[in-house]
């Protein structure tokens, strides 16, 4: 089946991952909505690169904390589009620190971007979907969502919620054509792990260099990062018809980490 003429929502797709599975659907001629923050000159030149693949592209700023910023980007993707095909819940931050000096905003924040945004996004864009009669919900997880590490208590605990939230979508969207699943990726390199290596450096008294070698790649025994493209190309797989029984479960991309 061809995806073509199709509309993805991703949100968080300003950067890394959520940019990458926006250009690969682009690139078969699905329409995108853009979401996520940065600088507004950046993200007109990554839209147009999209709109370059022949497609139309809309970018909503959506705060992912904010429900109500959350419904309006749905409706203004229905307004434009009709409905929403597929859904990419994508948008994510990090904070690493000791419990004792977590800041409650982070933990707040981590929780509302990452696990409750789905909730709000998926609530949203359900109704017309089950009209359209065809859907997909890709829930962007981690390794983190199976296993944990050490001062990261917030992201730790909203991925382990999306799948949670994962499996009782799949259950409750069985019979109506959509499936929702969720893709856990070990460590890429994209802004979000960047921006750790400085303070896990700091949390563990090590150099960013020993983050790398010894924390990050550590745990993946191909000591290799994910890239981009090979999670975005999981995402399409999910979009495919070969994926269409394939429902509230997770797809590991993680250098055998978990497997550990
Ligand atoms: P990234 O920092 O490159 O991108 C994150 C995106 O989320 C950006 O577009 C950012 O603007 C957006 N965002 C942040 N806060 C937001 C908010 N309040 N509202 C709307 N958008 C917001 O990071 P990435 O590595 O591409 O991460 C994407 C997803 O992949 C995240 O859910 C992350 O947890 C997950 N993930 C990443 C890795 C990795 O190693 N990079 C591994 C596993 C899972």
């Amino acid at each position: 089946m061809s995806l073509k003429g199709k509309t993805a929502l991703i949100t968080g797709s300003t950067s890394g991952i959520g940019f990458g599975i926006a250009q690969n659907f682009a690139d078969q001629g699905v329409n995108i909505v853009m979401n996520g923050f940065g600088d507004s000159n950046e993200i007109e030149t990554k839209r147009k690169e999209l709109e370059g693949k022949g497609v139309t592209a809309i970018y909503h700023g959506a705060d992912m904390t904010k429900p109500e910023e959350i419904r309006d980007m749905v409706a203004t993707a229905e307004k434009e589009f009709g409905n929403v095909d597929i859904l990419v819940n994508n948008a994510g931050i990090q904070y690493v620190s000791p419990i004792e000096e977590f800041p409650e905003e982070k933990w707040d924040a981590i929780i509302g971007i990452v696990l409750s945004s789905a909730f709000h996004t998926t609530k949203a864009v359900l109704g017309r979907m089950r009209e359209a009669g065809w859907g997909r919900i890709i829930n962007m997880c981690s390794a983190h969502g199976l296993v944990a590490s050490p001062y990261k208590t917030a992201y730790v605990s909203a991925k382990h919620g999306i799948l949670g939230f994962t499996k009782t979508m799949g259950l409750e969207v069985a019979q109506d054509n959509i499936t929702c699943n969720a893709i856990c990726p070990g460590y890429v390199f994209t802004p979000l792990v960047e921006n750790q290596i400085a303070d896990t450096a700091k949390a563990r008294g090590i150099s960013e260099e020993d983050v790398i070698n010894n924390v990050l790649l550590a745990a993946q025994w191909t000591k290799k990062f994910v890239t981009i493209e090979q999670v975005a190309g999981i995402a399409l797989f999910l979009c495919s018809d070969t994926a269409e029984n394939i429902t509230g479960t997770d797809i590991v991309v993680d250098g055998g980490w978990t497997a550990a």
